[in-house]
């Protein structure tokens, strides 16, 4: 392989410190063409989903090994990938080279004779300070600031660390990986004259909906950090400017800070409703209970299509973002495009099905004005539709209503565009959190979702639903009939039937306590 200095195949990139907003946009660009994602395990999961279908995620809590004998096959894996033609994004919490042995792995490639970049991150102590609102300078308390391991022991013979230097510095300490020996590391800095009265903070989880943290001073910090049960992984920072930090970070007062809530979408179409849950401080999970998968069997879709060209139908009708992508997926893959639509008009159930046809610079001629369900939309194409031909384009299982609606006045055809699939072994590690009563909200975007997230629930998880401990929450009042027929308590259902109106509706929920 001849090595092009200029197009490296391996990107040693910084995750940054957990919130998934918080990777550089150099990193989303090389993750996105990446064949192979090497990731540590601190790393947002959600970061995985920039890249490519076919790229393979693999941990390093998988490779062979504990802890210190997993680098030489972190190197081999990225050396013999590399080696082969394919891309390797090695994704490191934080940034690459902070206290993440990223220059030992730069070494390997260097020794290896392979380019490659290195893309930055926002380290742990720099999040820390915007989230907790913690000024890691200041004009007046600190000139400067120290990123020091607490990983060695002080006595540990080679330890490179002058504790007595440290304790000297002018400015804020920022510990890494101290939370397990915080006691002597207190002792340390007290020994060598830093004053008991120091401010000094733990913080947990920085930037994640799940942050954490704990105040008090160099001498009483381990006894606040064993009483607010604060471990490992975490920060401290010790210094005068911990003491001007505010009261209450901007972060953790978004109204769903700490809330745990799960999204239930199919995967590829959670990313825009995780985003917002997360900007309003929550912690979300996902379980993707249904699947979104092109019909097995496209004939009838072609036969429409090709009536569609020919002038058949008067009326093009979608009653989801996913069926619009999926016909116009399948016009295009045979060879057509958006001019065979030029004389049909076109409806959408809601806005967000409208703003993906849109997307494809298509106007729909009639969206519900308020209720954005099959009630809604049968009621506002009625009385357009008398006497012509309408053709709906749906999944392969869902509500008659439309058509049996419609049918009333007009010609109606289904075509079926694209096919629900129950995911038939939801990810085990959602449902234990579930089961622990970690969760509090379960956001429901649709029955059919809601048919098999709850066919997912065990008894512990149901007792949780009954108690009230978990809410679920319900895209619509059709939704929430279907979740009440199978026997469960809906806690709260939107008012608009919108991915909005289901967050709006968690919101209202949260805020009642
Ligand atoms: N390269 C990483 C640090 C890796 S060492 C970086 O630049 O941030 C791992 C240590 O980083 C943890 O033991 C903890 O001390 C700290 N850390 C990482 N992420 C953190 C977070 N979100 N909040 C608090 N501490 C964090």
């Amino acid at each position: 392989m001849t090595i092009d200095p200029a197009n490296p195949l391996v990107f040693l990139v910084g995750a940054g410190p957990g919130s998934p907003g918080l990777m550089t946009v150099r990193g989303a660009e090389v993750l996105s063409r990446a064949d192979l994602v090497l990731y540590d395990q601190l790393v947002p999961e959600r970061l995985l989903d920039l890249a490519p279908a076919h790229a393979v995620r693999m941990c390093v809590r998988d490779l062979p090994g504990s802890h210190p004998d997993k680098y030489p096959h972190i190197h081999k894996t990225l050396i013999e990938t590399a080696s082969a033609g394919k891309t390797v994004v090695r994704l490191k919490g934080g940034d690459p080279l902070i206290f993440g042995r990223g220059g030992e792995e730069a070494e390997a490639l260097r020794a290896a004779g392979l380019a490659y970049e290195i893309v930055p991150g926002v380290t742990a102590a720099l999040a820390a300070g915007a989230f907790l609102e913690i000024p890691l300078t200041h004009r007046m308390h600190s000139s400067a600031i120290a990123l020091v391991t607490g990983h060695e022991l002080p006595s540990k013979p080679g330890n490179k660390l002058d504790w007595k230097a440290i304790a000297a510095f002018p400015g804020t300490l920022a510990i890494y990986m101290g939370i397990a020996r915080l006691p002597v590391i207190a002792a340390e800095l007290l020994r060598y004259g830093k004053p008991a009265d120091t401010p000094a903070a733990i913080v947990e989880r920085a930037s994640t909906g799940d942050q954490r943290s704990a105040y008090a001073t160099l001498g009483t910090l381990e006894e606040v950090r064993r009483q607010a049960g604060l471990e490992a992984p975490g920060l401290i920072l010790i210094g005068e400017t911990v003491a001007h930090r505010s009261e209450r970070p901007w972060f953790e007062g978004r109204p769903l800070f700490g809330q745990r809530v799960l999204v239930t979408r199919p995967a590829h179409q959670a990313e825009g409703m995780v985003r917002k849950l997360e900007h309003l401080g929550a912690v979300v999970s996902r379980l993707p209970a249904v699947e979104i998968r092109d019909v097995s069997d496209p004939a009838r879709m072609d036969r429409a299509l090709g009536q569609l060209r020919e002038g058949h139908w008067n009326w093009l009708v979608f009653t989801s973002a996913n069926g619009v992508h999926a016909l116009l997926r399948r016009l295009d893959a045979i060879g057509r495009d958006l001019r065979d639509l030029g004389g049909v008009k076109l409806a959408a159930i809601g806005p967000k099905t409208a703003e993906v046809l849109r997307e494809y610079r298509l106007r729909a001629d009639v969206v519900p004005d308020t209720t954005f369900s099959s009630e809604g939309l049968a009621a506002a194409l009625k009385p357009h539709v008398t006497g012509q031909r309408v053709l709906l384009a749906r999944a392969n299982r869902g509500r008659e209503l439309l058509r049996n609606e419609l049918a009333q006045v007009t010609t109606v055809e289904q075509v079926t565009v694209y096919d629900q699939v129950d995911v038939t072994a939801p990810e085990g590690s959602v449902l234990d959190a579930l089961r622990r009563g970690e969760v509090r909200f379960v956001t429901l975007p649709s029955s059919n979702i809601a048919r098999g997230v709850l066919a997912a629930f065990d008894e512990t998880i149901n007792g949780r639903i009954e108690r009230g401990e978990i809410k679920l929450v319900a895209i619509s009042p059709e939704t929430g009939n279907a979740v009440r027929a199978l026997g469960y308590p809906v806690a709260a259902e939107a008012t608009t039937f919108t991915e909005d109106g289901l967050i709006e509706a968690v919101l209202a929920l949260a805020s009642q306590k």
